[in-house]
């Protein structure tokens, strides 16, 4: 069966934190959020529209090593590529673009998965995909180049 926007809504809704400020302003604006991708050239740049309406990253300054196993945590267990890298962005900025920053942990404890969701307003009644292009281009605007190591590892 096809997903509608609105399951996709749906099952957003129920991977929403339970965290006292709530998902949408748990996450303060001069936290760091980080995106993996398996090379450079192939970070994703909104969300991916035949499966989802939010757009993966996760909390905090990760290096790709700890990015890759927070999103393998649940599934088979692979070495992550040598070519994987992160690239980071500021709450803030991802908010003053227009983004909903929403904490999406689902079931797992502390979990630090975060939903980029468009538009900021409503997202769980409102959020859709794909974004407009300069809501994408805004959003990419925000993350810096990508770094091949993170920033905790000095080799
Ligand atoms: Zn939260």
């Amino acid at each position: 069966m096809v997903q509608t926007q609105e399951d996709r809504r749906r099952a957003l809704a129920k991977r929403v934190c339970t965290c006292s400020d709530g998902p949408e302003d748990c996450l303060k604006n001069e936290e760091t959020v980080t995106q993996w991708a398996p090379s450079p050239e192939k970070f994703r740049r909104e969300p991916d529209v035949d499966k989802e309406i939010d757009f993966s990253v996760q909390r905090g300054q990760l290096t790709p090593e700890e990015c890759w196993a927070l999103m393998t945590s649940t599934g088979r267990v692979r070495p992550m590529l040598e070519t994987a890298v992160v690239r980071y962005a500021t709450v803030g900025d991802l908010r003053n673009a227009g983004i909903a920053v929403m904490h999406t942990p689902g079931r797992v404890a502390d979990g630090l998965h975060v939903s980029l969701v468009w538009p900021a307003e409503a997202p769980l009644d409102h959020g859709t995909a794909p974004w407009p292009p300069d809501v994408t281009d805004d959003v990419n605007a925000c993350f810096n180049e990508a770094n091949p190591k993170g920033v905790n590892r000095n080799d």
